[in-house]
């Protein structure tokens, strides 16, 4: 008998139709196609507003100063009409838990759509995209023109690129320390080649990130760097409506004639054209199923219509689709976690919007003096204490200062204080014991402040007032 063991050469790849690589799995730089279609024009618009809002932002003013600025050697922001402090962060960090909660009900109900129309990196990504299909040409002519050996063409067109390319990343980075320098300082600066050292470095640090982000990571941001697309699909369920080509209908694909019954020819409605992987910038091939690299831009849909058009068939091969509605049942729109996921991002505003109306626009602060107590000329005991009284508002405010609860307890401070727009006070007060007959060493004391326009808006602190024990 023989010890061999019989072997047999098994043909796994059909050697008849050639291998063909996504641009993904390829590597190298991917060069879309372009096209158009009703989810690029959502993203186009979409895109131009947000361009609209980061850029023009910036350059508003409001009641005489910049209308949206974070103004750090003030520590205070400014929002229009509103005005935040160090001490109304956790509003800010209450405004960032409600946002991540936001996205996750928009990850539920569509997937990753944030990504594909609203995320930045997306968003100069597709800018930067038309910057170099406008230098150098459609994706043919950019693949040659990567292709061949450098020439003044090429230089040229080269160099119109990332001229364009920089310039937007300037732009970018000047408008985005304008939101927390003076945005007209700055530009005034830059103009003036006056820039002061620090404010160069963060110029050409978030000039440098948005050139190679948006010019050479691009998708590889999305893929490997962003931790939401290694968690969003946590989120997914089976309602979720997600980018998918729909393989029962369009299996066998192939090429075939325009005219033709394909269905007796035993082919689905996808012809294999490849436009979809073509336009995708992302390189990869929505026919092999959902994949981490999908950022849910639509644009394979938009590819795939145009050819169903011209084939006259259905559109829709590819689509946001949810899984159910691929297995033959209809998507529930309303279901459980969805109405849970909706109810408590509610509640949260809610509770945020009330968390800003009720935030006082008056704090005031106490530090006793390191003496512990002294002696007046009438042989008194008194502490003395610095105040710090912050006007939150953005108009000048009269305020009246006093003592609250302190029994035995005299104020001696200016009774009425004048803070103009958004002034910190120090105060320096004294407080005097009336009441000889104390047998206390250590009282609380509470210092209490309220505007005179207005009763409601008050605000207090507590602090110790200390005596010889038993006088
Ligand atoms: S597969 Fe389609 S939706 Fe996903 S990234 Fe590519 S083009 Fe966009
Ligand atoms: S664009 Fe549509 S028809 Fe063409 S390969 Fe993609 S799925 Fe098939």
């Amino acid at each position: 008998m023989s010890e061999r063991i019989p072997a047999q050469i098994i043909e796994t790849i059909d050697p008849s139709k050639p291998i063909r690589l996504t641009p993904s799995q390829a590597g190298g730089p991917i060069h879309t196609r372009s096209f158009t279609g009703f989810y690029r024009n959502l993203r186009l618009y979409g895109a131009g507003l947000l361009f609209l809002i980061f850029f023009g932002t910036a350059w508003l003013d409001w009641d005489g100063r910049q209308a949206v600025l974070w103004n750090l050697a003030e520590h205070r922001y400014y929002i229009f009409g509103a005005t935040f402090w160090p001490q109304d962060f956790i509003l800010l960090s209450a405004l960032l838990i409600i946002a991540a909660f936001g996205l996750f009900t928009i990850t539920v109900v569509a997937g990753r759509v944030w990504c594909g129309y609203t995320c930045p990196q997306s968003v100069w990504t597709w800018v930067f995209m038309w910057a170099e299909k406008i230098t150098e040409g459609e994706r043919h002519q950019r693949v040659k023109l990567d292709a061949a050996p450098w020439s003044l063409n090429k230089l040229l067109r080269r160099s119109a690129k990332h001229s364009i390319w920089l310039g937007v990343s300037l732009l970018t980075a000047v408008t985005f320390i304008g939101y927390f320098t003076p945005i007209r300082d700055v530009a005034g600066d830059l103009l003036r080649l006056q820039l002061d050292g620090g404010t160069l470095v963060w110029v050409l640090f978030f000039m440098a990130a948005t050139y190679l982000n948006a010019g050479w990571l691009r998708e590889k941001v999305c893929v490997h760097m962003c931790p939401y697309s290694r968690f969003q699909s946590a989120m997914f369920d089976d309602d979720t409506l997600l980018v998918a080509y729909d393989a029962k209908r369009g299996e066998g694909r192939g090429p075939r004639k325009k005219d033709s019954d394909h269905k007796t020819e035993g082919l689905g409605d996808c012809i294999d054209c490849q436009v979809c992987v073509q336009v995708c910038p992302t390189g990869i091939d929505i026919r092999d199923g959902l994949q981490i690299d999908c950022i849910s831009c639509g644009a394979c849909i938009d590819a795939c219509d145009s050819v169903m058009d011209k084939m006259g068939y259905a559109r829709g091969l590819v689509g946001y689709h949810s899984e159910r509605q691929l297995q033959g049942s209809k998507t529930q729109r309303m279901r459980p976690r969805l109405v849970g996921y909706a109810i408590a991002l509610l509640l949260m505003l809610a509770a945020f919007v009330w968390a800003l109306n009720a935030r006082s626009m008056l704090s005031i602060d106490s530090a006793k003096d390191r003496s512990m107590f002294r002696e007046n000329q009438l042989g008194q005991i008194e502490n003395t204490y610095l105040l710090k009284v912050i006007n939150k508002t953005q108009q000048p405010q009269q305020y009246a200062l006093a003592l609250l609860d302190s029994p035995g307890l005299r104020l001696d401070a200016p009774q009425q204080l004048q803070l103009n727009p958004g002034e910190i006070l120090d105060v320096p007060v004294t407080v005097v014991l009336e009441d000889q007959q104390a047998k206390t060493s250590a009282m609380p004391v509470h210092f209490a402040i309220h505007n005179l326009a207005d009763s409601r808006e008050q605000a207090q602190t507590r602090s110790t007032f200390l005596s010889p024990r038993g006088r």
